[in-house]
């Protein structure tokens, strides 16, 4: 019997052990090497792609997808159609691009296309093209695909395109036939409807040919600054006439999952030395209404990677370019493009957002479609933090707007679940404050549930542990657990999967001779460990900590001048919890969460104060 009981022990032992290991990861590997031909006058262009890709997956491939984003940019497209049926439509879009002459529509038009030199069977339909293979790729096995194709650049409408409001000749971002992602949950073919994006990882290697004139600024390290000058000859460094009127500028980007670039006749190209050995480009018009706020920009955007390294972690290449281009501002690998004309604050503000997305988004590369709000959440928190560090702010909550903007789309009806995919929101707003705010709040609130140094040294494993990959929710939330030793898959559920709210009260605070008995009341569905905060009549302070028993942790105690008493856990299922103050003071007021960053959506129960 002993040894039969043994048996079973450790084969439940070796399933719970395969059941939690990680090393089942895998991720895709594609490199690219492109060419392209720009007519500047027409904005057309011709490009050729070869593409090796690797199935690190243990499936054996039979197609593959590519996105051909440019096409959302014609009269019909799903894009256009959305943007125009949706209840809030974004003003940069509208019905924009269903006026849009064939002469400015935007396109990608395969005209060639080879797996290991033999031709293949593709469909195009909108912004996906579907390649059947010729030859299944085997786990492990790599294939080259050969691409040629003529596209034409849209106007400005959304993020990319030509001619935009500020005069910046090309943005160009998703221009060329982009692989899409293969994971552990399959293909990733979304159709490009406005939102976001999920790539491959790999290196990229371009060359660019275009008029001598044009200034290029975007993904990746130049190979021949020497050749084309405009700004990237290191001092001394000779540059050579352009042969016929044109340059080919040759840029190689290492471990990159996207790749971007600008140019214009007009750009001012300045340089300035980020934290540890980083170069630091800007690109912005030659334009005397806005030189001395790209000048100002220039020093604080290295103050700002500087905080981003201390905070989360150390950028990992060797250059970030800020480039003026696009429709407001949007992150793009080692680069962002974003509208030059603003207030300076507005200015290092969208900086600062977009820069951190170097982190969340370009080097965690979590799929942004699915979790929108690990990358714009996390970015809005870690960027609001930088701003009122950089800027001297001083806020006492940096994270306040994301709380007013959760609980009003909380408390209105039209909240839906973090987990909705992007593209699915009923309003671009409902997308928006999730998106930005509630993924924010995630962050913050999650410091109030493990105390804000755990917060950070959670930020911190989470970049060590998952760069250059593809982490999801689970593998956040995991590194939050080891690091804090909290249960924590409630909070995970509960805030993303659900629109369950936070509503705490005080609901009764009785007087018992010496000692007070308070009852507190759970009202909201979502559970959260209390910090309740008593002041006396004699204006001194003491915090009441009750735990969260589905947590199985106790956090630090985050005040080391205030005195903490650390009552028994609350079970989430009893509605009320009931407990007796034993100082023998009177009781002036009382505060669930003085410190607000619990979302609770009636803050008006929280208080308590003595008639
Ligand atoms: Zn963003």
């Amino acid at each position: 019997m002993k040894h039969i009981l043994n048996g079973f022990f450790l084969t439940a032992v070796f399933f719970s052990a395969f059941a939690q290991n990680n090393n089942s990861y895998w991720q895709q590997e594609v490199d690219y090497k492109m060419n392209v031909q720009m007519d500047v006058k027409t904005f057309q262009y011709k490009g050729t792609q070869e593409l090796k890709y690797t199935n690190n997956s243990p499936d054996t491939l039979n197609k593959v997808f590519y996105h051909l984003y440019f096409n959302a940019f014609q009269p019909g497209s799903e894009m256009d159609v959305r943007s125009r049926s949706i209840a809030d439509p974004d003003s940069r879009v509208m019905d924009r691009i269903s006026k849009l002459l064939p002469s400015e529509i935007g396109y990608i038009k395969p005209t060639m296309f080879t797996q290991d030199n033999t031709t293949a069977k593709y469909t195009i339909k909108g912004t996906v093209m579907e390649v059947m293979l010729n030859k299944p790729i085997l786990p492990g096995e790599s294939t080259v695909f050969s691409m040629e194709w003529d596209a034409q650049v849209p106007s400005q409408i959304r993020r990319s395109g030509r001619e935009s409001s500020e005069g910046v000749a090309l943005t160009m971002t998703q221009w060329y036939p982009k692989l899409a992602e293969y994971d552990f949950e399959g293909w990733h073919a979304d159709p490009y409807i406005a939102r976001e994006f999920h790539g491959v990882w790999g290196d990229f290697d371009v060359t660019i040919t275009i008029d001598a004139d044009y200034t290029i600024g975007g993904t990746g390290y130049l190979q021949n600054p020497a050749e084309v000058g405009h700004g990237y000859t290191i001092p001394g460094q000779k540059w050579m006439k352009p042969v016929k009127g044109k340059y080919t500028w040759h840029f190689l980007a290492p471990d990159v999952h996207d790749f971007a670039w600008a140019a214009d006749d007009d750009y001012i190209h300045d340089t300035y030395p980020g934290p540890n050995g980083v170069t630091l480009h800007f690109f912005y018009k030659d334009n005397p209404e806005i030189a001395e706020n790209w000048k100002n920009l220039q020093p604080k955007t290295a103050e700002l990677m500087a905080f981003f390294n201390e905070q989360i972690g150390e950028y990992p290449y060797e250059q970030y370019s800020v480039i003026q281009g696009g429709d407001g501002g949007m992150e793009y690998a080692m680069s962002t493009m974003i509208t030059g004309g603003r207030e300076f604050g507005s200015l290092v503000g969208v900086t600062a957002h977009e820069l951190a997305h170097s982190w969340f988004q370009f080097v965690l590369a979590t799929n942004e479609s699915k979790h929108e709000w690990m990358d714009e959440g996390f970015t809005s928190y870690i960027s609001d933090e930088a701003m009122n560090y950089v800027m001297k702010e001083d806020k006492p909550n940096p994270h306040a707007g994301s709380y007013r903007s959760y609980l009003y789309m909380a408390t209105s009806g039209a909240e839906q679940p973090l987990s909705t995919h992007a593209d699915r929101y009923a309003s671009n707003r409902a997308y928006g404050v999730n998106a930005y705010s509630k993924g924010s709040v995630f962050l913050t609130q999650l410091g109030y549930v493990i105390g804000p140094e755990n917060l950070s040294k959670t930020l911190k494993r989470y970049y060590s542990d998952f760069k250059f990959k593809h982490p999801t929710p689970n593998d956040f939330i995991r590194t939050a657990e080891k690091v804090s030793g909290f249960e924590l898959d409630w909070y995970l559920m509960d805030w993303t999967q659900t629109t369950n709210t936070i509503d705490y009260g005080i609901k009764t605070v009785e007087n018992e001779e010496e000692n007070t008995k308070v009852t507190l009341e759970r009202i909201g569905l979502m559970p959260m460990p209390i910090d309740l905060y008593v002041t006396y009549e004699d204006d001194t302070q003491e915090l009441f900590y009750i735990p969260l028993r589905m947590t199985w942790g106790e956090k630090p105690n985050p005040f080391t001048d205030l005195k903490r008493i650390v009552l028994e856990d609350w079970a989430w299922a009893y509605p009320t919890y009931t407990f007796e103050i034993k100082s023998g003071k009177k009781i002036k007021n009382m505060m669930i969460d003085a410190t607000r960053r619990m979302a609770d959506i009636n803050p008006e129960n929280n208080l308590w104060e003595a008639k």
